[in-house]
């Protein structure tokens, strides 16, 4: 049984904070601050430029990359860590149209988070080859799955509504149809019983700043099953990715397996903030996490509902259906959401009128979300949101 008394303690959340908004941003790891000063110490300072050997900055990339597969139900040496989120999915991608010639559809929906949209558009002008985007409504993909439809690309669990996806029954059919699957975990790892493995998908990317806990512009990962790793031609080839990156050939040759989605130096520094990370997450069971995502979830929403009848829920109601956040709607929900911050109810704000509130029970206890929905019938029932400083909108919501 996984201890979520002990992952708490692992997590230095402010003073009167309740934090439910790790589905944008984990909080601050404990351990962060020593792992970052010994990194800057005794290995930047210390060790100079014998600590790509001596220390393992080469092949943290991969052995980062291994404590993130066992979150994902990916078998060791299938991921790696590194560059951003939206060139994961560039990677993966390309890779996939390259793996399907002759077809000329990426199928995703218009839930998908933009940016995997707009690297499609991107790689589409990119290519000139004719290429087509198709996005159908969430519930019509399935039904939209053909023989011309090179990659099913989706992201699994919905940024705004918690949608989730069936990837293992999706995978079928589009597996059944000739097409690949791009599976997006942006808000399924460390937050869902994500298992690669059993939904067979062909690529999956995800970010480790949200559920993972890693900070700010955290590096992001890509899993390709051993079974396609060989056949994937990147196009991002760098030298972290060629086979032997220290004879300096002038011809690429992609590194064996999973090793050659890597593309160039990494930042080290992110690499040991999300090493700490990792550390919260060790003798964790992610069916635990998942059971216990569910049981908070359904409290809040058991809550919120009985005192709170402005708000309308905007998720699934079925827990099964539904990842690790909760959304309601509120017609002046970023005020709303301005003042439950105000009162130290941490959660955010997806236009045009969809508050999310993420549960990670590494931190996140029952007496929290008690806590938080008196806060949001005090805040509503007093008007306390009305007040003008809360409807002033910053540049991030
Ligand atoms: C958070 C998120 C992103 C962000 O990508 P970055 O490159 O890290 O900015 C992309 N896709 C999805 C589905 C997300 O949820």
């Amino acid at each position: 049984m996984s201890d979520f008394a002990a992952t708490r303690a692992r997590f230095d959340i402010p003073e009167g904070v309740i934090y439910l908004n790790g589905n944008s941003l984990g909080p601050l790891p404990a351990g962060a601050e020593a792992k970052i000063g010994e990194f800057l110490r005794e290995e930047w300072r210390g060790e100079l430029i014998r600590a790509w050997n001596s220390k393992g900055w080469f092949t943290l990339a991969n052995t980062l990359g291994d404590r993130i597969a066992r979150l994902i139900g990916a078998p060791a040496g299938s991921v790696v860590v590194g560059e951003t989120l939206s060139i994961r999915v560039f990677q993966a991608l390309a890779a996939a149209l390259q793996l399907r010639p002759d077809r000329k559809v990426i199928l995703s929906d218009n839930g998908n988070f933009p940016s995997d949209l707009y690297v499609a558009q991107g790689l589409i002008r990119h290519l000139g080859r004719g290429h087509e985007l198709r996005t159908p409504d969430p519930e019509a993909v399935e039904d939209a799955i053909s023989d011309e439809v090179a990659v099913v690309m989706l992201t699994e669990v919905d940024y705004r509504s918690a949608r989730m996806h069936d990837m293992r029954r999706i995978a079928g059919k589009a597996h059944a149809a000739g097409a690949l699957v791009i599976s997006d975990l942006a808000h399924s790892g460390g937050a869902t019983a994500v298992d690669v493995t059993r939904d067979d998908v062909d690529f999956a990317v995800g970010c480790t700043y949200k559920y993972m806990n890693a900070g700010p512009g955290a590096p992001a990962f890509i899993y390709v099953p051993p079974r396609m790793a060989g056949l994937v031609e990147p196009i991002l080839a760098g030298w972290h990715g060629h086979a032997t990156p220290f004879s300096f050939d002038l011809d690429y040759v992609p590194a064996p397996g999973i090793g050659r989605m890597r593309v160039g130096t990494p930042p080290i520094a992110a690499f040991k903030l999300l090493d700490a990370a990792l550390d919260a997450w060790e003798g964790v069971s992610m069916a635990d996490v998942r059971a216990q995502s569910i049981a908070l979830s359904e409290l809040f929403i058991r809550e919120v509902e009985a005192r709170c009848p402005a708000l309308t829920l905007a998720s699934p109601r079925e827990a099964a259906r539904r990842g690790s956040h909760v959304s309601f709607a509120f017609a002046e929900g970023y005020a709303l959401m301005q003042a439950l911050i105000a009162r130290g109810v941490f959660g955010d704000f997806r236009a045009p009128d969809i508050m999310r509130f993420g549960f990670a029970p590494l931190y996140v206890g029952e007496a929290d979300v008690l806590n938080a929905v008196d806060i949001i019938e005090d805040v509503l029932t007093t008007g306390f949101w009305r007040d003008e400083r809360f409807s002033k909108r910053a540049l991030v919501t």
